[in-house]
């Protein structure tokens, strides 16, 4: 039964790994969610079952996929990783449940993109740890239940709005992850300074953290590039203005927006004078997919006000105007 195996889903280089905390107690930042998590491990723990499944939810880059490593890890238990895209029939989901050992943690990453058919699957797998897997084809074709050990469905996702309602019903634990205040995001910066061994001078991982875009995945892109700034510098400290100088390099403002975001503002103030503009027309003029300018540029521009969302679309704030270095004008709001 073992057809096809789970698809790893990484898209960062395997460096990445190396700054991945493996325990609870090395994540930074988020404390409620930790403890809320702590909590629900230790019981099951202490019940000495698999516990229930968890769902996390948040923009891209906040550590979804870091946290089902930490489940898996402080249980002691294998993790399989697979995701909503790479998941194309039921069957591949069927072989992958059936193929589960006990108490293993099933990370699923982009769960609201399952197919239909494999997230009915699901429902029964979560609930009742059973699954009909067919065999044959056509006419001829059968299907034997089967009854699968205990396990924990961890899943991810950026849009849970987007999850039929039964499904998100069978997490036993929803975690909202939020983009991380400065504070929190210098600790992960120094953490991870420590790990690539670059030396951080007064003030320096405040100026990261700053413009990091709340989003750890970022800090730690950022650091890296200041990593290399500081080998082809022979720097042994790294200093705040060689922070400034290495970033201005890679086109990161002071607010630490990136192409993206600018683009969105630019469109949005120059192109539709502010708006209010249509997701999906905005989405056409940067050349970018809706979802993407709505999961991961919108969500912290919305946040750091530089963007409302109106019924009648996006409206660019008057922040966003005088950041692009221009006087509001026409129906700006903020
Ligand atoms: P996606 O949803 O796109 O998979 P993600 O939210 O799963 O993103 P991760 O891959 O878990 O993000 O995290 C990105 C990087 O940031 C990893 O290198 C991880 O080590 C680091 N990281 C994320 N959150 C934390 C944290 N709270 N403490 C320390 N490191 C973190």
């Amino acid at each position: 039964l073992r057809m096809v195996s789970a698809t790893a889903i990484n898209d960062e280089p395997i460096s990445d790994e190396e700054l991945r905390p493996h325990a609870l107690d090395g994540f930074v930042g988020q404390p409620r969610l930790k403890a809320q998590l702590q909590l629900f491990l230790d019981a099951a723990r202490k019940r000495d079952t698999a516990p229930d499944h968890i769902l996390l939810a948040g923009p891209p880059g906040l550590g979804k996929t870091t946290l089902a490593m930490i489940v898996a890890n402080e249980l002691e238990v294998p993790i399989r990783i697979t995701s909503g895209p790479a998941i194309q029939h039921a069957g591949d989901l069927a072989s992958i449940l059936s193929s589960l050992d006990a108490g293993e943690v099933l990370f699923i990453d982009e769960i609201h993109r399952l197919p239909r058919a494999a997230e009915e699957l699901l429902y029964i797998a979560m609930e009742d740890f059973r699954v009909d897997v067919m065999v044959g084809k056509g006419p001829g074709a059968s299907s034997i239940p089967l009854t699968l050990p205990r396990f924990t469905v961890v899943g991810a996702t950026t849009r849970e709005g987007m999850l039929p309602s039964p499904l998100r019903a069978r997490f036993g634990f929803t975690a909202h992850l939020d983009f991380y205040p400065h504070d929190e995001l210098e600790k992960l910066i120094e953490r991870s300074s420590g790990v690539l061994g670059v030396s951080l001078g007064e003030g320096a991982a405040a100026e990261l953290a700053l413009r990091s875009r709340g989003t750890p995945r970022i800090a730690n892109r950022l650091l890296r590039r200041v990593r290399d700034w500081a080998i082809v510098h022979d720097l042994q400290v790294v200093d705040v203005d060689d922070v400034r100088a290495a970033l201005a390099l890679y086109q990161i403002d002071s607010e630490g927006l990136d192409r993206l975001d600018i683009a969105v503002l630019n469109a949005i103030v120059r192109n539709f004078n502010g708006g209010p503009v249509g997701l999906n027309n905005l989405a056409a003029m940067v050349g970018e997919e809706s979802e993407t300018v709505e999961t991961v540029c919108e969500p912290y521009l919305v946040r750091e006000g530089f963007l409302i969302r109106t019924p009648k679309g996006r409206v660019a704030t008057a922040k966003a105007w005088s950041h692009l270095g221009l006087e509001p004008q026409g129906e700006t709001n903020g």
